[in-house]
């Protein structure tokens, strides 16, 4: 056994678990569950099964049973638990709680209350999706779970069609197809997507392409698991190299190699590493 249990100071212990494999549990996330007071779950029974993988025992200590759902009365008492001086720690059913899982309403009670908040963080899909995805990562916006209605999908989706950011949706795997299609019919076929599937689990797959291949590659397709759809920021549109030769022969003919590759890079959306490469080639055949 690698964690300990120790009295932890009283206050709401937000704990991320693992997306798939059990193993991707974080020492503190157990020392933390093998330490408070109380074990608040979105799930009783998928809590109990973590720990019981991880060897922490409950020892008497009440797992209840906390949601969405679960209204003002179970917020109070859990804050009532707090203010009395007890640790309270919470797990959504997988992930870090409060992306598109519940503790929101706990969180803002609990940090009202006076009651310290803090987190053992850990696994996410959306921080997993982004970093295998190849898409850029210095800025991102998280959507989450859009409207199952075709108008309000794409209605929403239009709000987004300019934002310089990758755009991270989750959604069911019978949707994913009907997602793929907003998406297309909003934003073009030609902009970059990755659909993530069953991170960090036996059938893991990651499919990248243009959203018009995407689209073509899911249809009819009976899809399984848990899903991330993941579409590259406005203005990233797949450009051909002969159009980024030629605005990088423009902008050479004004500035130094290195400006000319950071300024075509930042139009067409591109790493400015991979700008660079194409006009050390270019120079090299002048
Ligand atoms: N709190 C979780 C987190 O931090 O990612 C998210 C919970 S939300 C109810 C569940 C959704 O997350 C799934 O429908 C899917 O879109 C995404 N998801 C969760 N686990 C995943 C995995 N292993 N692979 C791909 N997507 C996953």
């Amino acid at each position: 056994m690698n964690f300990k249990a120790s009295p932890l100071a009283p206050g709401l212990y937000l704990v991320a678990t693992p997306i798939g494999s059990a193993r991707d549990i974080t020492l503190r996330a157990l020392d933390v569950l093998a330490s408070a007071d109380v074990i608040a779950a979105e799930d009783t029974r998928t809590a109990r099964k973590l720990m019981e993988i991880h060897g922490v025992g409950l020892n008497g200590r009440p797992v209840v049973a906390f949601h969405d759902h679960s209204g003002d009365g179970a917020v109070k008492r859990l804050v009532a638990d707090m203010t009395g001086g007890k640790s309270v720690a919470y797990v959504s059913e997988a992930g870090t709680p409060l992306i598109a899982d519940p503790g929101y309403e706990l969180g803002r009670a609990a940090a009202a209350a006076g009651v310290a908040v803090t987190t053992a963080p850990g696994p996410s899909a959306v921080i997993a999706a982004l970093t295998v995805s190849g898409l850029p990562t210095d800025r991102f916006a998280f959507v989450g779970f859009l409207p199952s209605g075709k108008t309000q999908r794409e209605t929403e989706i239009a709000a987004l069609r300019d934002t310089p950011f990758t755009l991270v949706f989750y959604e069911s795997p019978k949707r994913v197809h009907g997602l793929l299609l907003s998406l297309l019919n909003v934003l073009g076929d030609a902009r970059e997507a990755v659909v993530c599937r069953e991170l960090t689990k036996r059938f893991e797959e990651v499919s990248r392409g243009t959203l018009g291949q995407l689209a073509g590659d899911f249809e009819g397709r009976a899809v399984k698991g848990e899903i991330v759809v993941l579409v590259g920021r406005a203005g990233a549109e797949v450009v051909d190299d002969d159009a980024i030769a030629r605005a990088l022969r423009e902008a050479m003919q004004t500035m130094r190699m290195k400006d000319a590759a950071t300024t075509v890079a930042g139009a067409f959306g591109l790493p400015r590493r991979q700008v660079y490469q194409l006009a050390l080639t270019l120079e090299k055949d002048t």
